[in-house]
């Protein structure tokens, strides 16, 4: 069976001694995962090394960058790397959230080498995909995520598109405190996996994880992610309060 995941998506809040407070608490919870299950922990850049060792001695759970360029070295001053977050041991990093795109001018075509750089370091990427609000009040969300995939994702081998992790993430839902309908999040994350199906095979369609993200909180936690093709979630306010995001990955599928 896929993984079931609950990524935390701290964004650019929290200074170093509340990030410290935070991931200790939820750490200290000892929940149990089983083997289909991992949390990924999302965090500022600056604060990578520490949660690498907040994690150590925790099965199950991650350590995430938030973004990381396309280049392994070089003079692209205010950029981080594959090869810096490997020798972090830092082994995923979220690739083209909407934030990036709308505010840092990210392109399907970059985020596509963001991709290739890093499936060849073995970083798990957490690829974003999802629609604006214009987009989906003329119906058109199908056809504008397909493009997304078609033009960041699917000059990728089969093998290497196994190593992917997306996260569908409606533009409208996020830090708007409107979740999409469990219904809405089931029609798009079946119609993804039918379009990986078609590129690369149902059996590859159906070993990858597919997050929803958009204001999940543990109130809709269990909800959403007892939808079939939903396989946990990115999840971003809800995941800077620990019993939140405590009660959300207790929620995940088994
Ligand atoms: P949110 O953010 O949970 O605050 O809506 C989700 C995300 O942007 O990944």
């Amino acid at each position: 069976m896929r993984k079931q995941i609950a990524a935390a998506n701290w964004k650019m809040n929290l200074t170093l001694q509340e990030a410290e407070n935070l991931l200790t608490k939820i750490v200290s919870e000892q929940f149990e995962l089983t083997e289909n299950q991992k949390v990924v922990f999302a965090v500022p850049t600056p604060y990578l090394d520490m949660a690498i060792g907040k994690i150590a001695g925790h099965a199950k759970t991650f350590v995430a960058a938030q973004n990381v360029y396309s280049k392994k070295s070089g003079a692209y001053t205010g950029e981080i790397s594959v090869t810096m977050l490997q020798s972090l041991k830092v082994d995923h990093a979220i690739i083209g959230h909407s934030e990036r795109r709308e505010y840092f001018g990210e392109t399907n075509q970059l985020l596509a080498e963001k991709l290739t750089t890093c499936i060849e370091t073995d970083i798990t990427p957490i690829f974003c995909c999802g629609e604006a609000l214009p987009v989906r009040e003329v119906n058109q969300q199908n056809s504008y995520v397909t493009h997304q995939l078609e033009e960041s994702l699917f000059h990728l081998s089969a093998d290497q598109m196994e190593k992917v992790v997306i996260a569908y993430e409606p533009v409208w839902a996020i830090g708007t405190g409107k979740t999409a309908s469990s219904e809405q999040a089931q029609e798009m994350h079946a119609y993804i996996r039918n379009e990986l199906a078609k590129k690369y095979g149902e059996e590859v369609a159906g070993r990858i994880s597919i997050l929803y993200g958009g204001s999940v909180k543990a109130a809709n936690a269990k909800e959403i992610f007892s939808q079939p093709d939903v396989d946990g979630g990115l999840v971003g306010g809800a995941s800077l309060i620990a019993e939140e995001f405590i009660a959300i990955i207790n929620a995940l599928k088994g």
